[in-house]
């Protein structure tokens, strides 16, 4: 499976990180060793000094397409969730600057949480879904979907231009504003309205 993402496609988490508002979806890929696996704590590498937590919408691919159209884009996939693309912003700014490639800030092991995955026929629109992320009990990001730059079924239709979606893919569909730093004992726990679909120790 692969994982593909997108990054500013919130207009405040845009301005808190002073980036261009972008034409086109910005997209970026983890590959499966960036999986955190499940029940085991996230450990901050030893490369960055300041890996942030975001919080993003999540959806899991049910079928093999390739130019999808944005209209029968919800029909590729059936399950969404919360997870984090942990990001080390230190090294990301380093290779921005450079106008180097963002793998090694955002693709690194453990850098991709991913929630329990639910049907999303139990809420009535994708496109207005609200999320949280808790840090030691303490909301730190609140999002919800009607503020997506482009829609969850824009992007599978985007992103099919280039990849081909294969069944078990997952993708991330960004951050709102609100991410910060991680520290060692920190408990980040991610909700779907008002369900719990990860709980993460960080080490
Ligand atoms: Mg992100």
């Amino acid at each position: 499976m692969k994982i593909i993402c997108i990054g500013r496609n919130y207009t405040n988490h845009i301005e808190e990180l002073k980036n261009e508002r972008p034409t086109e979806p910005v997209v970026f890929m983890k590959p499966d060793s960036a999986v955190l696996l499940k029940q085991h704590p996230f450990v901050i590498p030893e490369f960055s000094e300041d890996v942030h937590h975001e919080i993003e919408i999540i959806v899991k691919i049910n079928k093999v397409g390739k130019y999808i159209e944005p209209k029968f884009a919800h029909k590729y996939y059936d399950e969404i969730s919360v997870g984090i693309d942990f990001t080390a912003r230190d090294l990301q700014e380093k290779l921005k600057t450079k106008g180097l490639p963002w793998e090694k800030a955002k693709a690194f092991d453990g850098s991709a949480v991913i929630g329990d995955f639910v049907p999303k026929t139990d809420y009535v629109s994708v496109e207005n879904l609200n999320f949280e992320l808790k840090n030691n009990s303490e909301t730190v990001q609140k999002g919800n979907t009607s503020f997506m730059l482009w829609q969850i079924d824009e992007l599978v239709a985007y992103v099919s231009q280039y990849f081909t979606l294969k069944i078990g893919d997952i993708i991330f569909t960004g951050t709102p504003a609100g991410v910060a730093a991680v520290k060692p004992n920190d408990v980040l726990e991610g909700f779907l309205e008002d369900k719990k679909l990860f709980r993460i120790q960080v080490k």
